[in-house]
């Protein structure tokens, strides 16, 4: 090997080392900012009472939202609560219902549930079918038609839901 191969033979190392250099350097680039994660988008909202409330005619289940965002992989229902305490039972049972309707009587395959009120939040993952989801509900849902229908049902008093309740100056029942 002649003097002249032995330094075109360093400059092809030294070629072949800068290149895999710049290639270890770009995938470093890459892995550190990671994969781009996808924002939640809004695609619904109820704009007025003019909006119409989806309707699931299999369950008999009609509910407007506040909002729908598409997520990654599915879609968030929002429930905004303008009080100040917490998330009551009634709250879930809403926005579960309005889930039901969203499934059946829209492309918005609801996968989770976010309920906000002025000072909580709760995330609510609906990873069930359309029927568990139903069965989950079912007892209001009945109630609600019975309502519907007339019906008088059974009061429950509670002393946290009656004060903001709109019927409080005439019920009877009522537990403050
Ligand atoms: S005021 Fe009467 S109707 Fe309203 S939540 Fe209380 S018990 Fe129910």
């Amino acid at each position: 090997m002649t003097f002249f191969d032995v330094v075109e033979s360093m400059a092809l190392q030294s070629y072949i080392m800068y290149i895999i250099t710049i290639i270890a350097i770009v995938i470093y680039i890459f892995l550190l900012r990671g994969t781009p994660v996808k924002r939640p988008r809004l695609v619904w909202v109820d704009k007025s009472r003019k909006t119409k409330a989806f309707r699931n005619k299999a369950y008999g289940v009609s509910g407007k939202p506040d909002c729908i965002y598409k997520l990654a992989d599915g879609y968030r229902l929002v429930e905004f609560k303008s009080r100040k305490s917490g998330i009551y039972e009634s709250d879930r049972v809403q926005a579960k219902a309005a889930a039901l309707a969203a499934r059946g009587g829209s492309k918005y395959k609801i996968t989770e549930i976010l309920i906000q009120t002025k000072s909580t939040e709760e995330l609510i993952p609906l990873n069930m079918s359309d029927e568990q989801l139903y069965q989950d509900i079912k007892y209001y849902i009945e109630l609600a038609q019975k309502a519907h229908q007339g019906e008088p049902l059974k009061a429950i008093p509670e002393k946290r839901k009656c004060k903001y309740c709109a019927y409080v100056k005439v019920c009877t029942e009522k537990a403050c």
